[in-house]
Formats: C-alpha cells, structure tokens, sequence
C-alpha cells in the first residue's frame, strides 16, 4: 500500500492525459492521493479531483509563491472550500526565501492568515519551506498546538529536530534519490519513521533515471525504495508504516 501524500495533478502538465495517469496509479497500487492546493483556483480543481475519484483527497491553500495575491477576500474563499468533502489539509502554504517571488512581508502575513484558518477549520498544515526555516518555526510556535506536516523536506539537522520535538511529520521527495543528495539521506536516517509520509510532488522532482521527465504519484515507490535502502528495512515496512502515518494525520477513510 502506497499513498502519495502531495501531488498536483491539476497543473497543466497533466491536462492532455490526467485520467490516463490517475488510472495508472490506481494499477500500480497506489491507495490514495492527495491533491495539493497551492492557490485559490489550484485548489478549486483540487477539490474538484477529490469528487471525481474516490481515492483521490484534497488540500486547500496558497502557495508563497502566489501569497502577493493572497488578500482577504482569496482567503474568504479558501475557508468556503475547506468545508467541502474530502478536504483534509490547508496546504501548501508557508515561506520560501529562496524564490521569493512574492514579498517576505506578505508571505509572512498569508502565511500566518493560513495557520489560523487551519486552527479555526481544525485541519492539518501542510508546510513549504525554503530557506526560511527560522521564521517558519516562529510563526507555527506562536500558534501551537498545531499538527503539520514539512512537505519536500530541505532542511538540517537543527531544523528537523526542532520540527520533530514540536511533533511535526516529515516528508520527503523523490529528490533524496539524486546522485548530490546525500546531505539530505543523512536526514532521512535520522527521521523516525514513525514521523515519515512519502509524497512524490509531482508533476516536480523525477526521481533518478527519470529527471527531466514528467513525475507520476505512482513513482512514489521508488522513493520508498531509497528510505528502504538507508534505514536497512524493507519496502513493505515502509509503505506500511508511512501509509499508516498518513491514514491517521489526515483522518483518511478506508473505503475501499
Ligand atoms: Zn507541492
């Protein structure tokens, strides 16, 4: 059993064959997706995917990237969406100062807007950070409890502890298979697998031997290989624990 925990099948890449990728992910035994929101319209079709098939969850968002055009009235809109069936997260939001292709003064102030949507709605946080792991932590700090979760996780040691000693999940990406990874295998060995999701980011960050191509959710199992390689465990055991992970962070329903 796979899930994977973050992908975007609503972006444009998907547009000529999206029911072509979600059925192949459904044969190579992918059990659940759940579909990203990373803006308002983004997350529209995110929910839209989560009627169409059952497997397939949503989360409702606004990525930093778009937080420039993130007013009041985006985030009035986003909390009617959040009372939809199958939405289970708010993400992706959060910070990135690697980019910043939207101000840091307003990525701060969505960001934190998101958060307590999250608290109000009682759902889950889906986070992105990039180089902003600082004052990511400072916003999520004054605003605990919170449960959430660091989607494509980039960061160090000192990062992923304090991430961990706030009860947060990890996950990470097809990207830890890259040959310059290897600072990022050294996290993966020390993340506790009780705290691991696997997600594929797709249609982003083709694993090895496929960079350059299309991601699809159900190549999330070549990431379970890679954890499975540097925790000396098998396949099995990872799908199994990161998919019991996910199937209880996200209140995931087997109805199947
Ligand atoms: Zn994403």
């Amino acid at each position: 059993m796979f899930i994977d925990t973050h992908c975007h099948l609503d972006f444009p890449e998907f547009d000529l064959d999206r029911e072509d990728v979600i059925g192949r992910c459904r044969e190579k035994g992918i059990d659940y997706i759940i579909n990203i929101g990373s803006s308002l319209e983004n997350s529209r079709r995110s929910v839209n995917l989560a009627k169409e098939y059952d497997f397939i969850y949503a989360s409702v968002g606004c990525h930093p990237h778009d937080a420039d055009s993130c007013d009041e009235g985006v985030v009035t809109e986003l909390e009617k969406l959040s009372l939809a069936d199958k939405v289970i997260a708010i993400g992706e939001i959060g910070l990135d100062y690697y980019r910043n292709l939207s101000s840091p003064d307003n990525q701060l102030k969505v960001f934190t807007r998101l958060v307590n949507l999250a608290k109000k709605r009682q759902l889950p946080v889906i986070l992105h950070s990039r180089q902003a792991h600082e004052d990511t932590l400072k916003v999520l700090k004054e605003n605990m409890p919170l449960r959430a979760v660091v989607h494509c996780f980039s960061g160090g040691q000192d990062f992923l502890k304090k991430c961990l000693d706030l009860g947060f999940f990890i996950s990470f990406t097809c990207n830890i298979t890259y040959k310059k990874a290897q600072d990022l295998r050294e996290m993966v060995k020390l993340a506790p697998l009780n705290n691991l999701f696997l997600e594929t980011d797709a249609p982003y960050l083709s694993p090895e031997g496929f960079r350059g191509k299309r991601n699809e959710p159900w190549q999330v199992r070549f990431l379970a290989e890679e954890i499975s390689k540097i925790k000396g465990i098998s396949v099995e055991v990872v799908a199994q624990a990161t998919s019991n992970n996910a199937m209880n962070f996200f209140g995931l329903k087997v109805n199947r």
